[in-house]
């Protein structure tokens, strides 16, 4: 009774922790908080400065004892403290815009598959700190799938690949469990990396973080493009040590990042692999779905339909699938609880 009433009052809220972008989703209401998860820290008196968005701007340009960092990576809590703040200051954010004399939140919190137990209860702990009144735990495929609305709980083989910013995330899901799955630690990030390795090594040309996430979006793709790319690019000479400017295209940034983008399709490969006959069957006649701003790559979906021999689609609107993947999960608890992970609560009943 009192938890009808606190669920119709309280704002509970679904998030997606990722390395990247953080969301809130809020029940009834749709993602109300969508900002990348970096924090910056003031190293001398530990208090923190700035969250999200203004973060960011932050990067690169503060002293020395200004700490601009990023709390998750790969997916898992690197630094509690910072989490477990940035995650109050989004609890909070939307708990006061309602009224904060309300229960507090329950939180449906998306978890990367494959975390260990001491992961896992970090998110959790984290989030109770953060002023949670009751936490749910989700695998991220798993959410991920949701908000794409496949049919989990059916008998059926659904296979997401969650690419985001620290991990890549291969899941096949049958009847609300996960049957297989991969995590690997190349994603978006990596991809950067490469790129701005690649510049660096081919070009001589020393480019920043930044300006390689740029040439990812404009000129990245992982199967040949119809028509190839050029673009600009200006960095520092690593010869004369002076700032220049060459043009890139589309081929070699490819070439940059192709190792990376091959591991991933081998993990997708193997994780099919490792599925039930019974289940592998029906994939013929289904899809692979890709999700996480990963998916956003071009090509991306090509390059894994010519290697599997598959049919693949990009899900809607990627970026937002396991926030509004967790919030349908948060809005649908009473037929939806088999998808959630266990959690420590639950030994108490
Ligand atoms: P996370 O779940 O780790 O927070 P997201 O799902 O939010 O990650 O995805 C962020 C990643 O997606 C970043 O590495 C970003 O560079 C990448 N990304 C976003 N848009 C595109 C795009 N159009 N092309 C390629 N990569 C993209
Ligand atoms: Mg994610």
């Amino acid at each position: 009774m009192f938890n009808k009433l606190f669920s119709f009052w309280s704002k509970d809220i679904g998030i997606d922790l990722g390395t990247a972008n953080t969301l809130v989703y809020v029940h009834g209401k749709g993602i109300t908080i969508n900002e990348p998860s970096i924090v910056a820290v003031n190293q001398k008196t530990g208090k923190i400065l700035a969250i999200g968005g203004p973060a960011r701007t932050m990067a690169g340009r503060t002293p020395g004892y200004i700490a601009v960092t990023r709390p998750l990576v790969n997916g898992v809590v690197s630094d509690f403290e910072v989490t477990e703040q940035m995650l109050k200051y989004f609890i909070d954010k939307v708990h006061q815009e309602s009224f904060s004399l309300l229960p507090r939140p329950r939180v449906v919190i998306g978890v990367p598959s494959g975390v260990t137990e001491v992961e896992k209860r970090a998110v959790e702990d984290a989030t109770y700190s953060a002023g949670a009144r009751e936490v749910y735990l989700i695998e991220e495929p798993m959410a991920a799938a949701i908000g794409a609305r496949l049919p989990v709980q059916d008998a059926i083989a659904n296979v997401i690949v969650d690419m985001g910013g620290g991990t890549t995330e291969v899941a096949v899901i049958s009847m609300g469990g996960v049957i297989a799955s991969r995590s690997l630690r190349i994603a978006g990030d990596k991809l950067t990396d490469d790129i701005l390795r690649y510049i660096r090594q081919e070009r001589n040309l020393l480019i920043g973080e930044a300006t390689a996430e740029a040439l990812k979006l404009h000129l990245g793709s992982a199967y040949p493009l119809e028509e190839e790319l050029e673009g600009r690019v200006r960095g520092r000479d690593l010869v004369s040590g002076l700032p220049k400017e060459v043009s890139v295209s589309s081929e070699e940034i490819r070439e940059a990042m192709q190792r990376s983008i091959k591991s991933i399709v081998t993990a997708i490969k193997n994780t099919i692999e490792e599925t039930p006959p019974e289940l592998t069957a029906d994939l013929v006649n289904r899809h692979i779905y890709l999700a996480g701003g990963g998916a956003l790559l071009r090509g991306l979906d090509e390059l894994i339909a010519h290697e599997t021999k598959l049919s693949v689609k990009i899900v809607d609107d990627p970026l937002t699938a396991v926030a509004r993947g967790c919030g349908f999960v948060l809005e649908h608890l009473d037929t939806l609880r088999p998808v959630l992970l266990a959690t420590q609560s639950d030994n108490f009943f």
